[in-house]
């Protein structure tokens, strides 16, 4: 596992050393959804967008 620091709260998330770029992760701290990101070999995490854009009138 690799400790990746979630860019919402500054917690820590455990990843699986053989997780994908584009994997979705929820951090159970505090609730973000995240998206990780594989930059230069090392895991990063970012806001997944949520596909809700449900703005109809
Ligand atoms: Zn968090």
């Amino acid at each position: 596992m690799v400790k990746v620091t979630c860019p919402i709260c500054g917690g820590k998330l455990d990843i699986p050393e053989d997780s994908l770029p584009g994997e979705l992760f929820e951090h159970e701290e505090c609730g973000a959804h995240l998206e990780l990101v594989i930059n230069e070999g090392k895991f990063e995490l970012k806001l997944a967008e949520e596909i809700a854009e449900d703005w109809g009138q």
